[in-house]
């Protein structure tokens, strides 16, 4: 396992990352796809077509391709896949490379599928899937091979996913379509009814990584933020609260707390025990939320930890998956090529 010849990719619904075991991470890009939907061109991929958003000119799109944590849309998928795994074989001089990716806990056997057969049509060997959580639990040095329970929740774009992990492997798991997107969402929806103003979805989630927080203790001032006046039309800017971003964005907030509270009623007691020492680790850019450790651990009455570098935590498990023999047993390979 601990030779040359790979790629770990973490396909995200937000952001794409791409590393090899000899140069770590190659590929760190939104997953965004600009195309012209009259000839259906790709125009741009990642952050140039992040760029675009709400600025393009009528004839172009700016979707993102795996929005709710799976393949959306496969042709758009592809064709972002393709750019970033060509880009790692320009940059590594790989001929056919064997791919490590991660995936959702929540996706479906279809769904996998898609995401084979997406990998396979770029020109890989072979292609080994880990779950996201798994990886994420390597990736933030949680004791995994141990007998030990550890819960592991990563907040992303588009998903949060809940796991308890333990020797070598998922115990009991949860996830929910609601993350960063939502509360992107929850901001814009309070603007446009406080203010009848309608802002993009850039600045929505400007707001939120600026002033956003979901505990009063983090609550840090306003901030001045312009739109377009839904009366008149017209151009507008105004000031809003850290406390009002953090007010707006609490049911959303709740729902993902009660996702990270159900699998702890159904985790086996000796399970149990382990996590009320371990604690929670939070990962994906969902973490980086000023406050959120604090809110996850008033309501669930545990410790919760934020992960070193929680938008990168996944891809560096994958790495040490790559490298290190110890960890093949999480992967579970496909070889042959499905048409
Ligand atoms: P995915 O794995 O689904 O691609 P990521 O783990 O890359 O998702 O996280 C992306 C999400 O994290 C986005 O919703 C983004 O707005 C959010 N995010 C990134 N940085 C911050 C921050 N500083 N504060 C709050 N949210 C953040
Ligand atoms: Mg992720």
């Amino acid at each position: 396992m601990p030779n040359s010849n790979y790629v770990g990719i973490d396909l995200g619904t937000a952001n794409t990352l791409v590393a090899t075991p000899q140069k770590g991470i190659i590929i760190n890009e939104p997953s965004y796809v600009a195309y012209d939907n009259r000839t259906e061109e790709i125009i741009a991929i990642g952050s140039e077509a992040k760029k675009l958003v709400g600025k393009t000119a009528q004839n172009i799109s700016v979707v993102r391709p795996l929005r709710d944590g799976v393949i959306g849309d496969f042709e758009l998928t592809l064709a972002m896949l393709n750019y970033f795994v060509r880009q790692a074989i320009n940059k590594s001089m790989f001929v056919r490379p064997k791919v490590i990716v991660c995936i959702p806990c929540g996706v479906t056997q279809v769904e996998h599928s898609a995401l084979e057969n997406a990998l396979f049509e770029v020109g890989v060997s072979s292609v080994a899937l880990v779950e996201e959580p798994v990886a994420a639990a390597i990736g933030a040095n949680l004791s995994f091979k141990q007998p030990v329970g550890n819960m592991v929740v990563d907040i992303g774009g588009g998903t949060t996913e809940v796991a308890v992990v333990t020797a070598g492997g998922v115990a009991v798991s949860n996830s929910i379509r609601v993350a960063g997107d939502e509360l992107n969402e929850a901001i814009s929806e309070y603007i446009k009814t406080k203010f009848n103003v309608e802002i993009g979805e850039i600045t929505a989630e400007d707001i939120k990584k600026e002033i956003g927080s979901a505990h009063k203790s983090t609550d840090v001032g306003m901030l001045e933020v312009r739109g377009r006046n839904l009366i008149t039309g017209l151009p507008a800017v105004f000031n809003i609260y850290s406390g009002e971003v953090r007010n707006a964005m609490l049911p959303v907030l709740n729902q993902i707390i009660d996702v990270i509270k159900a699998p702890l009623e159904v985790t086996p007691p000796e399970l149990c025990g382990d996590i009320y020492m371990s604690g929670i680790t939070l990962t994906g850019g969902g973490a980086m939320l000023a406050g959120i450790s604090r809110l996850v651990g008033e309501k669930t009455h545990l410790k919760v930890y934020v992960a070193k570098r929680p938008l990168e935590c996944v891809l560096e498990g994958i790495i040490k998956i790559m490298t290190k023999d110890v960890y093949s047993s999480v992967l579970k390979v496909s070889n042959h090529k499905k048409q």
